[in-house]
């Protein structure tokens, strides 16, 4: 029974040791995405979809640890409360589409990465960026529809401070080995207000933004994540589809 028992915490401990991958060199790049005026309308939540906010409340989602989140909620819309730290969902999702509004602050602040940022997180690590991109330059692989530090977008359709707009996300999750190695890497299709800005992308791994990407395995479904980068940027109309 004993040696069952510590036969079963050695293996736990090699498949912890054994789940981070190497880091693989991609080029950053170099050309500027043009930029695009989008049309007017968003889209409502069909019929098969799970509402995550709905302009009410946040019982869908939760703070750090399982806390309440702490973001203001009014006027239909939620508002990243800076230093209260990113809000996740209750509920876990592996392959999905998800729609998901958004505006920057009305008067902007600061330059670059530090105007209008936020994010969406797919499965709490892989970052479609949010942030103010309408006349605000920073590095393409970090502007608002980038998988951060690895895919620009593929044109810049944002609109101005202020005005709603929307991502539909299409993402397929990662598949891991028994021994944690990533054997089908994520994909991301992105369409900005509208319009394709991500086509079906194979993500490189975690999206830091101070290392290289990796990928370190993990389960099936996770929480989608929303960043606090500090800004007060806002969210609306937010609804997911398994697939
Ligand atoms: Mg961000």
């Amino acid at each position: 029974m004993r040696s069952g028992l510590s036969t079963l915490i050695l293996l736990a401990a090699i498949t912890v040791a054994a789940k981070a991958q190497e880091a693989v060199p991609f080029p950053a790049p170099k050309t500027e995405p043009p930029i695009v005026t989008p049309g007017k309308a968003n889209s409502d939540p069909p019929s098969d979809a799970i509402v995550l906010f709905n302009g009410k409340d946040l019982s869908q989602w939760r703070g750090a640890d399982g806390a309440p989140a702490k973001w203001i909620v009014r006027d239909g819309y939620v508002e990243v409360a800076a230093g209260t730290g990113d809000i996740s969902t209750a509920q876990q999702f592996g392959n999905v589409q998800l729609h998901i509004e958004w505006a920057t602050p009305t008067i902007p602040r600061g330059e670059g990465q530090e105007r209008g940022n936020s994010g969406v997180f797919l499965m709490g690590r892989y970052e479609v960026q949010v942030l103010d991109s309408y006349d605000n330059k920073t590095y393409y692989h970090g502007q608002a529809g980038a998988v951060y530090k690895q895919y620009a977008p593929l044109v810049n359709v944002s609109r101005k401070p202020g005005e709603w707009q929307a991502y539909d996300i299409i993402f397929k999750a990662p598949k891991f080995d028994e021994q944690g190695k990533v054997v089908d890497r994520a994909r991301v299709t992105v369409l900005h207000n509208g319009v394709l800005i991500q086509n079906n992308v194979e993500i490189y791994g975690i999206t830091y933004n101070d290392r290289p990407a990796l990928y370190i395995a993990h389960a099936p479904e996770e929480s989608l994540r929303l960043q606090d980068h500090g800004n007060p940027v806002r969210y609306r109309n937010i609804w997911i589809r398994r697939l």
